[in-house]
Protein backbone atom coordinates (compact mmCIF):
# COMPACT_ATOMS: atom_id res chain seq x y z
CA UNK A 1 0.00 0.00 0.00
CA UNK A 2 1.04 3.26 -0.72
CA UNK A 3 0.11 5.01 2.14
CA UNK A 4 1.74 8.58 1.17
CA UNK A 5 -0.12 8.45 -2.05
CA UNK A 6 -3.55 7.91 0.00
CA UNK A 7 -2.89 10.87 1.85
CA UNK A 8 -2.33 12.91 -1.16
CA UNK A 9 -5.60 11.79 -2.41
CA UNK A 10 -7.89 11.82 0.37
CA UNK A 11 -6.01 14.04 3.18
CA UNK A 12 -6.50 18.09 2.96
CA UNK A 13 -2.66 18.86 2.62
CA UNK A 14 -1.85 21.03 5.68
CA UNK A 15 0.77 19.08 7.23
CA UNK A 16 4.70 18.89 5.88
CA UNK A 17 5.01 15.56 6.86
CA UNK A 18 7.94 13.41 7.06
CA UNK A 19 7.75 10.89 4.45
CA UNK A 20 7.86 7.93 6.98
CA UNK A 21 4.75 6.11 7.90
CA UNK A 22 5.12 5.11 11.78
CA UNK A 23 3.88 1.47 12.70
CA UNK A 24 5.05 1.20 16.57
CA UNK A 25 6.91 2.80 19.75
CA UNK A 26 8.30 2.08 22.72
CA UNK A 27 9.95 4.61 25.10
CA UNK A 28 12.30 7.17 23.26
CA UNK A 29 12.10 4.78 20.11
CA UNK A 30 9.51 4.47 17.24
CA UNK A 31 9.86 2.33 14.14
CA UNK A 32 8.10 2.80 9.92
CA UNK A 33 6.59 -0.19 8.45
CA UNK A 34 9.91 -1.67 7.10
CA UNK A 35 10.95 -1.89 10.14
CA UNK A 36 13.78 1.43 10.23
CA UNK A 37 14.10 2.45 13.70
CA UNK A 38 13.90 6.33 15.03
CA UNK A 39 14.95 7.55 18.05
CA UNK A 40 12.51 9.96 18.54
CA UNK A 41 13.23 14.23 20.10
CA UNK A 42 10.13 15.29 18.39
CA UNK A 43 7.94 13.60 20.48
CA UNK A 44 4.98 14.41 19.08
CA UNK A 45 4.95 17.83 19.28
CA UNK A 46 6.00 18.09 22.91
CA UNK A 47 2.83 15.14 24.09
CA UNK A 48 4.84 12.03 24.79
CA UNK A 49 5.91 12.76 27.93
CA UNK A 50 6.56 9.62 29.00
CA UNK A 51 7.52 8.66 25.68
CA UNK A 52 6.10 5.68 23.52
CA UNK A 53 3.92 2.95 25.25
CA UNK A 54 4.54 3.44 28.51
CA UNK A 55 3.31 0.84 31.03
CA UNK A 56 1.81 2.94 33.36
CA UNK A 57 -0.22 4.64 30.20
CA UNK A 58 -1.07 1.52 28.55
CA UNK A 59 -2.30 -0.30 31.77
CA UNK A 60 -4.81 2.64 32.72
CA UNK A 61 -6.04 2.91 29.02
CA UNK A 62 -6.79 -0.75 28.47
CA UNK A 63 -8.35 -0.82 32.43
CA UNK A 64 -10.48 2.06 32.07
CA UNK A 65 -11.24 0.82 28.31
CA UNK A 66 -12.78 -2.04 29.82
CA UNK A 67 -14.74 -0.22 32.43
CA UNK A 68 -16.10 2.32 31.12
CA UNK A 69 -15.28 5.13 28.40
CA UNK A 70 -17.35 8.00 27.87
CA UNK A 71 -20.36 9.22 29.71
CA UNK A 72 -21.02 12.60 29.32
CA UNK A 73 -20.48 15.55 31.83
CA UNK A 74 -24.17 15.16 33.17
CA UNK A 75 -22.71 12.74 35.44
CA UNK A 76 -19.78 12.26 37.70
CA UNK A 77 -16.80 9.97 37.22
CA UNK A 78 -13.63 9.08 39.23
CA UNK A 79 -10.74 9.44 37.43
CA UNK A 80 -11.86 13.05 36.31
CA UNK A 81 -11.97 14.16 39.61
CA UNK A 82 -9.04 12.31 41.05
CA UNK A 83 -7.16 14.16 37.95
CA UNK A 84 -8.51 17.50 39.08
CA UNK A 85 -7.86 16.81 42.43
CA UNK A 86 -3.71 15.87 41.76
CA UNK A 87 -3.56 18.74 39.08
CA UNK A 88 -4.99 21.59 42.04
CA UNK A 89 -3.07 20.00 45.00
CA UNK A 90 0.38 19.67 43.24
CA UNK A 91 -0.27 23.64 41.40
CA UNK A 92 -0.79 27.00 43.04
CA UNK A 93 -4.47 27.16 41.45
CA UNK A 94 -7.55 26.41 42.72
CA UNK A 95 -10.53 24.62 40.16
CA UNK A 96 -9.84 22.95 36.68
CA UNK A 97 -12.28 22.52 33.54
CA UNK A 98 -10.87 19.73 31.30
CA UNK A 99 -11.26 20.21 27.16
CA UNK A 100 -9.72 17.90 24.67
CA UNK A 101 -6.93 20.41 23.19
CA UNK A 102 -4.42 23.32 23.41
CA UNK A 103 -6.17 25.76 21.44
CA UNK A 104 -9.83 24.54 23.27
CA UNK A 105 -8.34 25.69 26.88
CA UNK A 106 -6.90 28.76 25.79
CA UNK A 107 -10.64 29.70 24.54
CA UNK A 108 -11.83 28.59 27.66
CA UNK A 109 -9.50 30.75 29.31
CA UNK A 110 -10.47 34.04 27.37
CA UNK A 111 -14.14 33.21 28.21
CA UNK A 112 -13.28 33.18 32.20
CA UNK A 113 -11.12 36.55 31.23
CA UNK A 114 -14.01 38.21 29.46
CA UNK A 115 -16.48 37.07 32.24
CA UNK A 116 -14.34 38.25 34.70
CA UNK A 117 -14.23 41.29 33.15
CA UNK A 118 -17.78 42.01 32.49
CA UNK A 119 -18.36 41.19 36.58
CA UNK A 120 -15.00 43.10 37.54
CA UNK A 121 -13.81 45.96 35.03
CA UNK A 122 -16.52 47.50 34.00
CA UNK A 123 -17.32 44.74 30.93
CA UNK A 124 -13.53 45.07 29.75
CA UNK A 125 -13.01 42.14 27.19
CA UNK A 126 -9.48 42.83 25.64
CA UNK A 127 -6.71 40.04 25.90
CA UNK A 128 -3.53 41.35 25.39
CA UNK A 129 -0.61 38.74 24.03
CA UNK A 130 2.93 38.52 22.41
CA UNK A 131 4.01 38.78 18.84
CA UNK A 132 5.73 35.23 17.83
CA UNK A 133 3.28 33.46 20.29
CA UNK A 134 1.21 30.57 19.87
CA UNK A 135 -1.57 29.85 20.88
CA UNK A 136 -3.73 27.46 18.65
CA UNK A 137 -5.94 27.30 15.55
CA UNK A 138 -9.18 28.18 15.81
CA UNK A 139 -10.62 32.22 14.66
CA UNK A 140 -9.88 33.64 18.40
CA UNK A 141 -7.10 31.85 19.10
CA UNK A 142 -5.66 32.85 15.26
CA UNK A 143 -6.07 36.40 16.50
CA UNK A 144 -4.39 35.97 20.04
CA UNK A 145 -1.33 34.06 17.81
CA UNK A 146 0.97 37.11 16.92
CA UNK A 147 2.34 35.83 13.78
CA UNK A 148 1.23 36.99 10.42
CA UNK A 149 1.16 34.02 8.33
CA UNK A 150 -1.18 31.91 10.86
CA UNK A 151 -3.65 35.09 10.99
CA UNK A 152 -3.77 36.83 7.42
CA UNK A 153 -5.58 34.17 5.61
CA UNK A 154 -7.90 33.50 7.39
CA UNK A 155 -9.26 37.33 8.26
CA UNK A 156 -11.14 38.73 9.64
CA UNK A 157 -10.50 37.63 13.20
CA UNK A 158 -12.92 37.90 16.32
CA UNK A 159 -12.08 41.66 17.94
CA UNK A 160 -10.35 41.96 21.46
CA UNK A 161 -7.27 40.69 20.76
CA UNK A 162 -3.85 43.06 21.07
CA UNK A 163 -0.33 41.71 19.97
CA UNK A 164 2.74 43.68 21.46
CA UNK A 165 6.31 42.53 21.39
CA UNK A 166 7.29 39.63 23.94
CA UNK A 167 9.95 40.36 26.58
CA UNK A 168 9.19 44.14 26.60
CA UNK A 169 7.36 45.19 29.80
CA UNK A 170 6.64 49.05 28.23
CA UNK A 171 5.26 47.46 25.26
CA UNK A 172 2.51 46.03 27.38
CA UNK A 173 1.70 48.78 29.02
CA UNK A 174 1.25 50.88 26.47
CA UNK A 175 -1.24 48.20 24.91
CA UNK A 176 -3.23 48.41 28.63
CA UNK A 177 -6.50 50.38 28.31
CA UNK A 178 -9.60 50.13 30.34
CA UNK A 179 -10.76 48.17 27.93
CA UNK A 180 -8.47 45.38 28.83
CA UNK A 181 -9.36 41.81 30.98
CA UNK A 182 -6.23 40.14 30.57
CA UNK A 183 -2.94 39.35 29.85
CA UNK A 184 -2.52 35.68 27.55
CA UNK A 185 1.48 34.98 27.37
CA UNK A 186 3.56 31.70 27.34
CA UNK A 187 6.54 31.48 29.75
CA UNK A 188 8.49 30.28 26.82
CA UNK A 189 7.57 30.69 23.29
CA UNK A 190 7.96 26.96 22.24
CA UNK A 191 6.64 27.36 18.47
CA UNK A 192 7.89 30.66 18.23
CA UNK A 193 11.31 29.16 18.67
CA UNK A 194 12.13 28.28 22.09
CA UNK A 195 12.51 32.19 23.02
CA UNK A 196 12.91 32.78 26.42
CA UNK A 197 11.95 36.12 28.12
CA UNK A 198 14.45 37.85 30.55
CA UNK A 199 14.59 37.46 34.14
CA UNK A 200 12.80 40.45 35.25
CA UNK A 201 9.94 40.07 32.42
CA UNK A 202 7.29 38.05 34.77
CA UNK A 203 7.88 39.68 37.53
CA UNK A 204 7.10 42.91 35.80
CA UNK A 205 3.88 41.80 34.00
CA UNK A 206 2.64 40.28 37.31
CA UNK A 207 3.15 43.39 39.23
CA UNK A 208 1.35 44.89 36.54
CA UNK A 209 -1.49 42.97 36.31
CA UNK A 210 -1.68 43.30 39.95
CA UNK A 211 -1.25 47.10 39.50
CA UNK A 212 -4.21 47.44 37.42
CA UNK A 213 -6.40 44.35 37.69
CA UNK A 214 -5.78 42.65 35.09
CA UNK A 215 -6.06 38.66 34.82
CA UNK A 216 -2.69 36.78 34.05
CA UNK A 217 -3.05 33.47 32.07
CA UNK A 218 -0.17 31.37 31.36
CA UNK A 219 -0.35 29.16 28.49
CA UNK A 220 1.43 26.14 29.65
CA UNK A 221 0.35 23.65 26.92
CA UNK A 222 3.78 23.21 25.98
CA UNK A 223 5.93 24.09 28.70
CA UNK A 224 4.00 22.53 31.28
CA UNK A 225 3.50 18.53 32.90
CA UNK A 226 7.05 19.03 33.60
CA UNK A 227 8.66 19.62 29.94
CA UNK A 228 10.78 22.42 31.80
CA UNK A 229 11.81 20.49 34.51
CA UNK A 230 9.46 21.65 37.16
CA UNK A 231 5.96 20.34 37.21
CA UNK A 232 5.08 23.56 35.55
CA UNK A 233 7.35 26.43 33.81
CA UNK A 234 5.48 29.06 36.30
CA UNK A 235 7.40 27.53 39.35
CA UNK A 236 11.09 28.60 38.25
CA UNK A 237 9.42 32.15 37.08
CA UNK A 238 8.50 33.27 40.62
CA UNK A 239 5.00 34.46 40.18
CA UNK A 240 1.17 32.53 40.00
CA UNK A 241 -0.83 32.62 37.02
CA UNK A 242 -4.89 33.35 37.64
CA UNK A 243 -4.90 31.24 34.89
CA UNK A 244 -3.24 28.15 33.33
CA UNK A 245 -3.79 26.51 30.46
CA UNK A 246 -2.43 22.75 29.69
CA UNK A 247 -2.64 20.42 27.19
CA UNK A 248 0.25 18.43 25.15
CA UNK A 249 2.35 16.08 27.52
CA UNK A 250 -0.56 16.30 29.97
CA UNK A 251 -2.25 12.95 28.86
CA UNK A 252 1.02 11.25 27.49
CA UNK A 253 -0.61 10.92 23.96
CA UNK A 254 -4.25 10.94 24.56
CA UNK A 255 -6.28 14.38 23.63
CA UNK A 256 -6.79 16.02 26.68
CA UNK A 257 -6.57 20.01 27.71
CA UNK A 258 -7.16 21.69 31.28
CA UNK A 259 -7.71 25.22 32.00
CA UNK A 260 -6.82 26.09 35.82
CA UNK A 261 -7.77 28.72 37.97
CA UNK A 262 -6.96 30.62 41.04
CA UNK A 263 -10.67 30.85 43.17
CA UNK A 264 -10.93 34.52 42.23
CA UNK A 265 -10.49 34.27 38.73
CA UNK A 266 -12.79 30.80 38.85
CA UNK A 267 -16.10 33.22 37.50
CA UNK A 268 -18.18 30.59 35.37
CA UNK A 269 -21.44 29.70 36.42
CA UNK A 270 -23.66 26.51 35.20
CA UNK A 271 -23.99 26.74 31.38
CA UNK A 272 -21.43 29.02 30.63
CA UNK A 273 -19.35 26.64 28.94
CA UNK A 274 -18.87 22.80 28.62
CA UNK A 275 -17.19 19.68 26.11
CA UNK A 276 -19.00 16.34 25.27
CA UNK A 277 -15.59 14.95 25.28
CA UNK A 278 -14.00 17.06 27.96
CA UNK A 279 -12.30 14.96 30.84
CA UNK A 280 -14.16 11.30 29.80
CA UNK A 281 -12.67 8.64 32.02
CA UNK A 282 -10.29 6.85 29.46
CA UNK A 283 -8.64 10.27 28.85
CA UNK A 284 -8.45 11.35 32.67
CA UNK A 285 -7.03 8.32 32.98
CA UNK A 286 -4.10 8.34 31.11
CA UNK A 287 -3.44 11.95 32.25
CA UNK A 288 -3.77 10.63 36.12
CA UNK A 289 -1.29 7.73 35.68
CA UNK A 290 1.02 10.47 33.73
CA UNK A 291 0.55 13.02 36.22
CA UNK A 292 1.10 10.13 39.01
CA UNK A 293 4.05 8.81 37.32
CA UNK A 294 5.84 12.38 36.75
CA UNK A 295 5.53 12.72 40.56
CA UNK A 296 6.19 9.71 41.94
CA UNK A 297 9.27 8.32 39.92
CA UNK A 298 11.69 11.81 40.23
CA UNK A 299 10.79 12.15 36.46
CA UNK A 300 11.28 16.06 37.17
CA UNK A 301 14.98 15.71 38.35
CA UNK A 302 15.49 13.47 35.15
CA UNK A 303 14.28 16.17 33.29
CA UNK A 304 16.70 18.96 34.87
CA UNK A 305 19.55 16.31 34.96
CA UNK A 306 19.23 14.53 31.57
CA UNK A 307 18.11 18.06 29.69
CA UNK A 308 21.50 20.22 31.53
CA UNK A 309 23.49 16.91 30.32
CA UNK A 310 21.75 17.61 26.61
CA UNK A 311 21.92 21.08 26.54
CA UNK A 312 25.97 20.98 27.76
CA UNK A 313 26.75 18.51 24.88
CA UNK A 314 24.99 20.99 22.20
CA UNK A 315 26.97 23.78 23.58
CA UNK A 316 29.68 21.60 22.65
CA UNK A 317 28.63 21.03 19.06
CA UNK A 318 28.47 25.04 19.53
CA UNK A 319 31.63 25.47 20.04
CA UNK A 320 32.79 22.81 17.50
CA UNK A 321 30.34 24.49 14.32
CA UNK A 322 30.86 27.61 13.97
CA UNK A 323 27.34 27.71 11.89
CA UNK A 324 25.45 26.86 14.73
CA UNK A 325 24.96 30.46 16.81
CA UNK A 326 23.16 29.55 20.02
CA UNK A 327 21.81 26.70 22.12
CA UNK A 328 18.65 27.34 24.16
CA UNK A 329 16.13 26.02 26.46
CA UNK A 330 14.93 24.76 30.12
CA UNK A 331 15.02 21.10 30.89
CA UNK A 332 13.57 19.35 27.54
CA UNK A 333 12.45 21.78 25.61
CA UNK A 334 15.89 22.93 23.61
CA UNK A 335 16.44 24.70 20.18
CA UNK A 336 19.81 24.86 18.19
CA UNK A 337 20.15 28.47 15.99
CA UNK A 338 21.96 28.54 12.68
CA UNK A 339 23.53 31.00 11.41
CA UNK A 340 21.47 30.08 7.95
CA UNK A 341 18.39 28.88 6.95
CA UNK A 342 19.59 25.17 7.07
CA UNK A 343 16.89 23.57 9.67
CA UNK A 344 15.13 21.82 6.93
CA UNK A 345 18.76 20.63 5.33
CA UNK A 346 19.56 19.26 9.19
CA UNK A 347 15.74 17.90 10.16
CA UNK A 348 16.04 15.66 6.79
CA UNK A 349 19.52 14.62 7.18
CA UNK A 350 19.05 13.05 11.11
CA UNK A 351 15.67 11.47 9.72
CA UNK A 352 17.97 9.65 7.57
CA UNK A 353 20.19 8.49 10.21
CA UNK A 354 17.08 7.57 12.32
CA UNK A 355 16.81 11.00 14.50
CA UNK A 356 13.30 12.65 14.35
CA UNK A 357 13.99 16.91 15.05
CA UNK A 358 11.38 19.32 14.51
CA UNK A 359 12.27 22.15 12.13
CA UNK A 360 10.66 24.88 14.62
CA UNK A 361 11.91 27.96 12.52
CA UNK A 362 14.08 28.07 9.05
CA UNK A 363 17.27 28.19 10.68
CA UNK A 364 16.60 26.42 14.27
CA UNK A 365 15.25 23.15 15.12
CA UNK A 366 13.62 22.25 18.47
CA UNK A 367 14.41 19.03 21.09
CA UNK A 368 11.38 17.79 22.19
CA UNK A 369 12.45 13.84 23.51
CA UNK A 370 10.37 12.46 26.20
CA UNK A 371 10.70 13.37 29.95
CA UNK A 372 11.79 9.71 30.57
CA UNK A 373 14.86 9.67 28.21
CA UNK A 374 18.05 8.38 29.68
CA UNK A 375 22.13 9.88 28.94
CA UNK A 376 22.69 6.57 26.51
CA UNK A 377 19.84 7.95 24.17
CA UNK A 378 21.01 11.39 24.48
CA UNK A 379 24.22 9.92 23.97
CA UNK A 380 23.08 8.00 20.60
CA UNK A 381 21.06 11.64 19.04
CA UNK A 382 24.08 13.24 20.10
CA UNK A 383 26.12 10.72 17.47
CA UNK A 384 24.12 11.31 14.83
CA UNK A 385 23.54 15.16 15.34
CA UNK A 386 27.44 15.64 14.93
CA UNK A 387 27.50 13.43 11.88
CA UNK A 388 25.17 15.47 10.23
CA UNK A 389 26.57 18.68 11.19
CA UNK A 390 29.62 17.36 9.97
CA UNK A 391 28.52 16.43 6.68
CA UNK A 392 26.44 20.03 5.99
CA UNK A 393 29.78 21.55 7.11
CA UNK A 394 31.91 20.42 3.97
C1 LIG B 1 0.54 23.49 20.60
C2 LIG B 1 0.17 24.70 21.33
C3 LIG B 1 -1.16 25.17 21.35
C4 LIG B 1 -2.26 24.52 20.55
O1 LIG B 1 -2.58 23.27 21.02
P1 LIG B 1 -3.56 22.33 20.16
O2 LIG B 1 -3.75 21.14 21.05
O3 LIG B 1 -2.85 22.02 18.88
O4 LIG B 1 -4.81 23.08 19.93
C5 LIG B 1 -1.43 26.28 22.12
N1 LIG B 1 -0.48 26.91 22.83
C6 LIG B 1 0.80 26.48 22.83
C7 LIG B 1 1.81 27.21 23.66
C8 LIG B 1 1.18 25.38 22.07
O5 LIG B 1 2.45 24.99 22.05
Amino acid sequence: MDWLELEKKYFMPVFKRFPVVLVGGKGPWVWDEQGRKYLDFLGGWAVNSLGHCHPAVVEALAKQAGELIHTSNQVYTIPQLELARLLVENSSLDQVFFCNGGAEANEGAVKLARKYGRLYRQGAYEVISALNSFHGRTLAMLAATGQVKFQEPFAPLPEGFLNVEYNNIEALKAATTRKTCAVLLEPIQGEGGVIIPGKDYFHQVREWCDKEGLLLILDEVQTGVGRTGTLFAYQQLGIEPDILTLAKGLGSGVPIGAILAKRRASVFSPGDHGSTFGGNPLVCSAAYATLRFILENRVLENVKWVGSYLRDKLMELKSEFGFIREVRGRGLLLAMEFEGEISEAVVQSCLHQGLLLNPVRPNAVRLMPPLIIGEAEVDQALGILQKVLTELQV
